[in-house]
């Protein structure tokens, strides 16, 4: 029996981790990936206080070592259930776990287009990270999919990479910052494919081209070696709906404090519905949680 199970093993759970330990409590962290959630996917972090310049990669390593280094235990399973009883039962595919208390970081995923054979070609033309693998198409052709500020840094990424870039978006306009669009609408490879969705992915293997149909209901082949989709991200708490109460977009609900309404369940980081999702709220997310749930644990 643990004190406390932390569900994800991103910035934010990773703090928690470091919290409990600090505050003498045993912690579990279950990670379904990779530890350090989705900031290892960042050549460089701009923005966190007293860290001018680190690569997402580091930052994870550091935090990962604290938490280790503290006592944390870090089992790499998905957390598929929650049981709820006197004490909790985490339920991965291949062990029950207990604990007093449970933080859910579970962050958040890339959303999907949904087209037909889009799972299947992730790894063959399909990837949802463009710092990740951008260095495979090289002097190659991609699409960007997305109108956002992570489809515009894709986009800007890619171009120096890439011989040619679509920037494919569903409207004229972008919601992504203007000097964004400026920098790359002076770049001489790439080319705005505005108004308009992709609709079909055309593969044999690996993906071959793409179908685009305009606003207006035209439709035509790109054919294209990648596609980056870039189009937003879903909270990961759907394993743990029955136990929490979730916004329609899927994001737990849960005030600062971090509590849900099941005494003893905290939410932590990008999964919890707030107003600014980063590294810095996501780590203050995880502080809170583990103080909470040490509260929680020494009044049982
Ligand atoms: C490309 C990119 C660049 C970014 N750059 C910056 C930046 O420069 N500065 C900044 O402040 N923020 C940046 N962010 C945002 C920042 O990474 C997030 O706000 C932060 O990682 C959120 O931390 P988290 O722990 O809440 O969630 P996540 O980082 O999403 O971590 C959640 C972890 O939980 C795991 N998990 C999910 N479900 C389960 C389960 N059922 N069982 C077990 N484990 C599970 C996941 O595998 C993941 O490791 C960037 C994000 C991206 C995608």
């Amino acid at each position: 029996m643990y004190d406390i199970i932390i569900i994800g093993g991103g910035p934010a759970g990773l703090t928690a981790a470091v919290y409990a330990r600090r505050a003498e409590k045993t912690a579990l962290v279950l990670e379904a990936l990779a530890a350090g959630g989705q900031i290892i996917k960042t050549p460089l972090i701009e923005n966190y206080p007293a860290a001018p310049a680190i690569s997402g990669v580091d930052f994870a390593e550091k935090l990962l070592r604290q938490a280790k280094d503290l006592g944390a235990e870090i089992v790499y399973e998905k957390a598929v259930d929650i049981k709820d009883g006197k004490t909790f039962t985490v339920v991965t595919p291949k062990n029950e776990y207990s604990a007093k208390a449970v933080i859910i970081a579970t962050g958040s995923e890339s959303r999907k287009l949904g087209l037909e054979n889009e799972d299947e070609l992730i790894g063959r033309g399909v990837s949802y990270c463009a710092t990740c693998d951008g260095g495979f198409f090289r002097k190659k052709t991609v699409a960007v999919v997305g109108g956002g500020n992570t489809a515009l840094e894709d986009a800007l990424y890619l171009s120096e990479v890439a011989e040619k870039v679509y920037l494919i978006h569903r409207r004229e306009g972008f919601r992504a910052d203007e000097t964004s669009v400026a920098r790359l609408r002076a770049k001489g490879n790439v080319e705005f494919v505005l108004n308009s969705r992709v609709t079909k992915l055309v593969a044999e293997k690996r993906l071959q081209s793409i179908e685009i149909t305009d606003n207006g209901g035209a439709v035509r082949d790109i054919p294209v070696n990648g596609l980056f989709v870039a189009v937003g991200r879903v909270p990961e708490n759907r394993n743990f709906a029955k136990l929490i109460k979730l916004d329609e977009a899927g994001y737990a609900v849960a005030a600062e404090n971090c509590h849900t309404e099941r005494a003893g369940v905290f939410v932590a980081g990008d999964n919890r519905q707030k107003e600014v999702r980063q590294l810095v709220t996501a780590a203050a997310d995880g502080a809170v949680a583990a103080t909470e749930a040490v509260k929680y644990i020494n009044s049982l």
